[in-house]
């Protein structure tokens, strides 16, 4: 993992974040700070800027204002060691259809310049659980395969975060359940997570902390612990309310 400038005193640490589309507003002076080994479920209704702000996090959009530091390393301008230490599953797999599972990890890692990589490859196949389909095209894969080697893939250079968009979206029981343990594994190894998703269900579960954005910025943050029955109130009341 990467080494750090100074020990912050906090991993994530987003103060006044700004994020403007064409002078609209999303995120409106958002302060959020995450500290090592926290698991975040972040929750907020549709266009509440939750994957705006994990891609702001990992350095894929810029903020219009505030200040960003990641284990220290301060947006945009350490850009390179912000993104060493995250790894991302986004909506979009970033794999290739017509590449065998390992080609794709393989092609990761050139890009990361990865020392060792077919042994870190094979380790974080069998981790997911696609050892028998290492050398499979990834066309063939289930949306619950491709999810996992999308976490393969987000591993791979051995992140101290994991930022995860929406992860249980398609993905049936057995997937989903299959996904729960490894988010819990990664989280045992002592990774920091943000996980945002629409299933107060799952955010019940593993996340130690539950934030809720809401109108551009953090509506309620408190350790996890409450059940998904009263999370869902405390979701519907939160998201409803009306500013004056
Ligand atoms: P969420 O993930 O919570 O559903 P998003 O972060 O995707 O929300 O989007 C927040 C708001 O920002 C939405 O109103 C969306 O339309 C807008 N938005 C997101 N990305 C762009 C973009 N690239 N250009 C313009 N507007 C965008
Ligand atoms: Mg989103």
């Amino acid at each position: 993992m990467n080494p750090t400038p100074h020990s912050p005193t906090y991993l994530i640490d987003i103060q006044e974040l700004v994020k403007a589309y064409d002078l609209l507003p999303v995120l409106r002076k958002l302060t959020l700070q995450v500290t090592h080994g926290e698991f975040v479920a972040l929750l907020g209704p549709n266009g509440s800027g939750k994957s705006t702000l994990l891609r702001i996090l990992c350095g894929l959009s810029r903020a219009t204002a505030g200040s960003i530091r990641v284990g220290g390393w301060k947006l945009p301008d350490e850009i390179a060691a912000v993104r060493a230490q995250i790894g991302l599953v986004s909506h979009k797999s970033l794999l290739y259809d017509n590449l065998s599972a390992y080609e794709n990890l393989r092609f990761f890692a050139q890009l990361y310049n990865l020392p060792n990589a077919d042994a870190r490859i094979a380790e974080l196949l069998a981790q997911v659980g696609l050892q028998k389909r290492t050398h499979a095209l990834v066309r063939t894969f289930s949306r619950g395969m491709l999810q996992r080697l999308s976490i393969a893939r987000a591993l791979l250079h051995n992140p101290d975060i994991l930022l995860l968009d929406e992860p249980y979206t398609g993905l049936d029981q057995d997937a989903s359940a299959i996904l729960d343990s490894l988010l819990k594994a990664a989280h045992d190894e002592g990774r920091t997570i943000i996980m945002t998703t629409h299933d107060l269900n799952r955010a019940a579960i593993l996340p130690t902390r539950i934030v809720i954005l809401s109108r551009g910025v953090i509506g309620y943050d408190q350790p996890a612990g409450v059940s998904a029955v009263e999370l869902a109130s405390l979701y519907t009341e939160i998201t409803s309310m009306v500013t004056t």
